[in-house]
């Protein structure tokens, strides 16, 4: 999937691969629309060379070597972004080479309609068999051309509905593959990706970014007392509490097993910290009753560590200062939260 279909060439080559594929009674799958799409618009010469050379042998396009074809010129996972990028705007490309298509099958069929008036007028008048079989030949070929664009048509539109159904089967999986399943917030694979995102975006326009670590505080001694299924009530409780908490923009994910990472792109360290310290107190201050039985399970408190990022840092170096903040954090008695610089340990309510 090339930048140049989306242009103004994008008709041209859907038509032409659209041809090619009809000729060679190739189906229009996606991936086939792919294959077909690159040779039409040759942008890709050792596909186009394939093509060729298998069109040369006059061997057939059967579902193996189409799929061979696909296989071999485009990665899968390569083109998935691609398609999730230029999806809409493909399929909104097709739709227009629809009209088209539609507007030439009204035209061909006005045309059609007036040479069939002609034939049975010159029926009468004309006498001469050379021009009778010109303008019957004309109908015939109007005929065949309004058919063609019909069928055209419906294969685009096949095509479009398949490229819609494509890009949301991606999202949806690709959303699946990016969130935890116990909490339904981002998991480590959408942190380090956001992360590593908002590091490119902080270096480049010179802005601020704060990544907060949290760990919820004596957790093995809560499982031990409650049990596991209790133990993830609470996990869900505090990945409640840091989402509702941090704006929007922010990127609160499950970092590991009672682990969170929050990626705060464009905050300030006194930012992260003022929604970082409000997160913590809400914790301590919630009374939690186990949900099965309705026992009280006091409270369970969180420990945070804030680093800001410094220009040019490695995003290894950040996760390791904001670590290690944590850790400080825990060293000097948990609930609380500690920050870059000496003087900012900070934390711990009125205790
Ligand atoms: P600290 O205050 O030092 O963090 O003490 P801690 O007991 O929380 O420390 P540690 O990190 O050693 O223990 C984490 C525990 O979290 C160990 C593990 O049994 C538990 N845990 C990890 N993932 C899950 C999970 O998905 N569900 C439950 N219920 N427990 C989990
Ligand atoms: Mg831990
Ligand atoms: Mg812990």
């Amino acid at each position: 999937m090339n930048g140049r279909l989306l242009g103004k060439d994008g008709k041209e080559f859907a038509q032409k691969a659209l041809d090619l594929m009809e000729q060679f009674d190739v189906p229009p799958t996606p991936e086939n629309y792919a294959v077909w799409i690159s040779f039409a618009s040759d942008t890709n010469p050792e596909l186009c060379e394939s093509v060729r050379s298998h069109i040369q042998s006059a061997a057939a396009f059967t579902p193996e070597v189409s799929s061979d074809l696909f296989d071999q010129y485009f990665q899968w996972h390569a083109i998935q972004d691609a398609i999730l990028e230029s999806g809409g705007v493909m399929s909104e490309e097709l739709g227009h080479v629809r009209e088209t298509l539609r507007a030439a099958e009204a035209d061909t069929l006005a045309y059609g309609e007036t040479l069939a008036g002609a034939t049975s007028q010159l029926d009468g008048a004309v006498t001469d068999p050379g021009i009778k079989k010109l303008v019957e030949s004309l109908v015939s070929a109007t005929a065949k051309m309004q058919r063609r664009s019909h069928d055209l048509e419906s294969k685009l539109q096949a095509t479009s509905k398949e490229v819609t159904k494509l890009r949301d089967n991606l999202e949806r999986v690709r959303e699946e593959a990016m969130t935890d399943a116990l909490t339904g917030i981002a998991n480590r694979k959408r942190f380090d990706e956001s992360l590593r995102k908002a590091r490119r975006e902080a270096d480049t326009h010179g802005t601020p970014l704060s990544l907060v670590l949290c760990d919820i505080d004596f957790f093995k001694r809560f499982n031990d007392t409650w049990g596991h299924q209790t133990g993830d009530q609470i996990i869900r409780f505090v990945a409640g509490c840091l989402t509702r908490h941090a704006p929007e923009s922010h990127i609160v994910a499950r970092y590991g097993g009672e682990e969170f990472g929050i990626v705060m792109p464009a905050a300030t360290p006194q930012e992260a910290y003022a929604i970082a310290e409000k997160i913590r107190s809400t914790v301590e201050s919630k009374k939690l009753l186990r949900k099965s039985t309705n026992e009280d399970l006091g409270n369970i408190t969180i420990s945070m560590g804030i680093a800001s990022f410094e220009a040019g840092e490695s995003i290894e170096s950040l996760i390791e200062r904001a670590d290690t903040h944590l850790y400080r954090s825990k060293t000097e008695g948990r609930n609380r939260t500690t920050t870059d610089g000496a003087e900012n340990q900070l934390g711990r309510s009125a205790a």
